[in-house]
C-alpha cells in the first residue's frame, strides 16, 4: 500500500471507533457525576488571548515552553494561544460573567501542549475537570477531590493513589523557597546539570525531578509542609480530616509540586499503578486563590482538578477496567432483494427507537450476514425476493439460538422490540 501523503501531526492521533465510543462514555460518566453534584458545564473557546495563560506564571513550563501560539489575521493581529489547560479559561470566564459564587463548573475537551510525544504524552490530549470558584472553605477542597476519587471508583479502577500536599500561602512560600534555595546550592555538586539550572529559576520544580542523580539531594531537602503559616496549616488539617471522615484514602506527599505555578495550599495528584512511572499521573489539581484577582476579578478562592482522559483509558486497559462498550446497533437489515426494503426498514426501525444498520451496494447474503455479525447486532431482519413478494420479513436471532420466523413488514419494529426484550412469542 502506498504511504499516505498526510498523517495526523506529530503528537496527535485519530481516535477511531469503537475506542471513540468508549471515550465518549467515559466523558459522559464524568459529566453525569458532576451534574448530579451541582456542577454545570462550561464550554469555553479552544483558544484565548495569550495573556490569559501567561497569568499562570512565567516559570510554568506549560506556558513558557509548551504553548501553541498563533496570531490572527486582524490588524493589528491578536496574539492567541491554544489552551494548554482549562483553569485559566474558567477564571477568565468567571471574571467576564461574574456568576454568583460559588461557581461550580465542569468541562471536557482537548488541550494542547508542545511536549515531546511518547506513550501517554501527546500534543493534543483530552481532559475532564471541575472547578469551584469563589469558595475558600476546605469543604470545597474535600468535595472536589472526592468527586475525582468517586469517578475513578465508578470506572472500576482500583490502582489509583491519591497524593496530597500543601504548598502554603504565597507569604509562607518566600521563607521556604529561601531555605530550599540554600539547601540546593549547598548540594549543587550532587545535582544533575538540568536540576542545577532549574534550581536557579524555580527551586520548587527540582522537587519534581525524576532523575536518579537528584534523588539524594531531593530526599534531604526541606519541605513546604514544615513551613506552613497557622492559617494554611489549619486549612490542610481540615482537608485531611474531611477526607478521613469520608474514608477517602490518601498519602501525604511533601515533595508533590504541581507543574503549574499558581497553586496555593492544597495540591493533589492521582497516580495510576498500572502505568509507567514517568507517565503515571492520571490527574491533578489544587487550590488557586489569587488567580481570579490576577485576571482582573474580585478576590475569590478556587479549587479544581483536571483528569487526563487518554491516560485514564490506558490505566483502565492495564487493569482490565471499563471495557469496550457494547454496540449501539441492535438490528441489522439484510436485503438481498434490491436494497429498497432495507432503506425503508432501517428508517422504520430507527423511528421506533431501535439501533439499526444495513449494508450498501447489493452484496451477497453471505457478505451481508458477515457484516451483521460484525455490527454486534442481536437480530437480523432478512428480506429476500420471497419475503418481498409476501410483504414479510424474516427475523433471525444472531446471538444464541439462531431461530428464525417471518412477520409482516409493517410489524418488523414491534417484533424486533419483543425479541430484544425477550418477550417474543415462542421463546
Ligand atoms: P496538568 O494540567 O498538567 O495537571 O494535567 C492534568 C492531567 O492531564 C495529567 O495528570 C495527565 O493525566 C493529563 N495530561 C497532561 N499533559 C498530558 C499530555 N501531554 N498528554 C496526555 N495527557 C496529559
Amino acid at each position: 500500500m502506498a504511504q499516505p501523503r498526510f498523517r495526523a501531526p506529530r503528537g496527535t492521533r485519530d481516535i477511531l471507533p469503537p475506542e471513540s465510543t468508549r471515550r465518549r462514555e467515559l466523558v459522559s460518566r464524568f459529566a453525569d457525576m458532576a451534574d448530579r453534584a451541582g456542577y454545570g458545564q462550561l464550554e469555553s473557546p479552544v483558544f484565548e488571548d495569550v495573556g490569559v495563560f501567561q497569568r499562570l506564571g512565567p516559570d510554568t513550563d506549560v506556558v513558557a515552553k509548551e504553548m501553541f501560539e498563533l496570531h490572527d489575521r486582524g490588524d493589528p493581529p491578536q496574539h492567541l494561544a491554544l489552551r494548554p489547560e482549562l483553569t485559566a479559561s474558567a477564571c477568565r470566564a468567571y471574571v467576564e460573567h461574574r456568576p454568583t459564587p460559588p461557581w461550580k463548573i465542569w468541562y471536557e475537551g482537548p488541550q494542547f501542549r508542545y511536549e515531546r510525544p511518547q506513550a501517554g504524552r501527546y500534543r493534543q490530549f483530552s481532559q475532564v475537570g471541575a472547578e469551584v470558584i469563589g469558595a475558600e472553605d476546605p469543604a470545597a477542597d474535600v468535595e472536589a477531590i472526592t468527586l475525582a476519587v468517586r469517578f475513578f471508583e465508578a470506572l472500576g479502577l482500583r490502582g489509583v493513589r491519591l497524593l496530597v500536599n500543601s504548598l502554603g500561602d504565597p507569604a509562607d512560600r518566600s521563607a521556604y523557597l529561601a531555605a530550599l534555595g540554600d539547601h540546593l546550592r549547598s548540594h549543587s555538586g550532587e545535582l544533575s546539570p538540568q536540576a542545577r539550572a532549574t534550581a536557579e529559576r524555580n527551586p520548587l520544580r527540582v522537587l519534581d525531578s525524576k532523575r536518579p542523580e537528584d534523588r539524594a539531594a531531593v530526599a534531604s531537602a526541606p519541605v513546604m509542609i514544615d513551613h506552613l503559616s497557622p492559617a494554611a496549616a489549619e486549612h490542610f488539617e481540615a482537608v485531611r480530616a474531611g477526607l478521613d471522615d469520608l474514608g477517602v484514602a490518601y498519602e501525604i506527599c511533601p515533595r508533590l509540586v504541581r507543574g503549574l505555578d499558581y497553586y496555593v495550599r492544597t495540591a493533589f495528584e492521582f497516580a495510576a499503578s498500572g502505568l509507567d512511572v514517568a507517565q503515571d499521573a492520571v490527574g491533578g489539581g489544587g487550590r488557586y486563590d489569587g488567580l481570579v484577582e490576577d485576571l482582573g476579578g474580585p478576590p475569590a478562592g478556587g479549587i479544581g482538578f483536571a483528569l487526563g482522559v487518554d491516560r485514564i483509558l490506558l490505566a483502565c486497559d492495564a487493569e482490565g477496567a471499563f471495557g469496550p462498550s457494547t454496540s449501539a446497533v441492535e438490528v441489522f437489515v439484510v436485503d438481498v432483494a434490491g436494497g429498497a426494503a432495507a432503506t425503508k426498514l432501517c428508517d422504520q426501525l430507527r423511528r421506533a427507537g431501535l439501533g439499526a444498520d444495513r449494508a450498501f451496494g447489493g452484496r451477497s447474503m453471505k457478505a451481508q450476514m458477515k457484516l451483521a455479525d460484525r455490527s454486534g447486532a442481536a437480530l437480523a431482519l432478512i428480506v429476500g425476493p420471497d419475503e418481498l413478494a409476501a410483504g414479510e420479513v424474516t427475523v433471525r436471532d444472531l446471538h444464541g439460538s439462531g431461530r428464525q420466523y417471518r412477520v409482516r413488514l409493517g410489524d418488523a419494529a414491534e417484533a424486533a422490540w419483543a425479541e430484544l426484550a425477550g418477550t417474543a412469542p415462542g421463546r
